[in-house]
């Protein structure tokens, strides 16, 4: 790429995006692609609630890894982790202190790093592998050797992350952390693994006639405005502008055999989808190097 000297004796790289500030409107729009590339299109990312699954223990924890286990042969697996009720005590002690929310987000992070570390060890003698972010570039090499990578969910904003648009609780925590790891490598399939059979009208924990949801939209979801939800807004919000990962699923981990067949491509939840994107989803992947 060649150099140029603009009027006012700036010196550029000359490139599409030379001396521009990158706020222009019309360039952002001539950024877009139809199809990003995709660099792990058959991977299948679960993760495995904090609150919801892990917190409950063995009883809960077990049955599903054995899941896990043995889905692997047929199915290429990241395994993520959320926090739950102790990152729940410790935002509630942070609050108390007038922490600001990064400080809360990065107390979260080392709390779902406690999970991976566990979940990884009792995965290690089917090849459970504890890796960080940075790993994530290195799945192919793990899964290649046959390993069972398990990750923690929490986005790494850490102490820069955005502050809440209600209350000073991380708005980008466990389930938009590993949605945006499913976005990134293109992956298959979304799955979060929670304590419930998926989405209701209400908690079903506190609203017991509330009505069940086994397939909405995106739009729709937005639209309808819950009071609560089972996943994070910053989720929803992330998944308006996915450009490889349209739909997600919820699935319930006290259901044996829900992940088996929600891994299979089943939906034995409730799976949260982008209408229009439903038929670019089904379009083959972008061609990489060597197609
Ligand atoms: P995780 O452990 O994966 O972070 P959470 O505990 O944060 O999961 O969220 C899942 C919980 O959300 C469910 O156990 C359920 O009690 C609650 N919940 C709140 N609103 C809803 C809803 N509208 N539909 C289903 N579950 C809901
Ligand atoms: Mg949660």
């Amino acid at each position: 790429m060649s150099l140029v000297r603009d009027e006012s004796g700036r010196l550029h790289i000359k490139t599409s995006l030379m001396a521009e500030s990158l706020m222009d409107k019309g360039l952002l729009e001539g950024t877009e692609t139809d199809r990003v590339f995709r660099p792990m299109p058959d991977l299948q990312v679960i993760k495995l609630g904090g609150q919801s699954i892990i917190d409950r223990g063995r009883e809960v924890v077990l049955p599903l890894l054995d899941e896990i286990v043995a889905a692997r042969s047929q199915h290429q697996l990241l395994i993520m982790t959320g926090g739950g009720t102790r990152s729940r005590h410790a935002y509630a002690i942070a609050l108390d202190l007038g922490m600001p929310t990064g400080v809360l987000a990065k107390l979260g992070a080392s709390i779902s790093e406690q999970n991976a570390l566990m979940i990884s060890l009792l995965l290690a003698p089917h090849g459970g592998l504890k890796i960080g972010h940075d790993d994530v570039v290195k799945l192919p090499a793990y899964l290649a050797l046959k390993a069972i990578p398990v990750m923690h969910a929490m986005p790494p904003y850490s102490l820069w992350e955005l502050p809440a648009e209600r209350g000073r609780i991380p708005p980008h925590r466990t389930d938009v952390g590993t949605f945006l790891t499913a976005e990134v490598v293109g992956a298959r399939r979304c799955i979060l693994v929670k304590d419930e059979p998926g989405l209701f009208t209400a908690d079903p924990k506190k609203e017991p006639g509330a009505r069940f949801l086994p397939e909405i939209t995106l739009d729709d979801l937005l639209a309808l405005d819950l009071e609560d939800l089972p996943v994070e807004r910053a989720m929803l919000r992330a998944m308006v502008h996915a450009r490889s990962v349209h739909d997600v699923l919820l699935v319930n981990g006290r259901e044996p055999g829900s992940l088996t067949r929600a891994l299979a491509g089943e939906n034995p939840g409730t799976r949260i989808y982008r209408a229009a994107a439903a038929q670019a989803a089904s379009v083959p992947p972008a061609a990489g190097p060597g197609d």
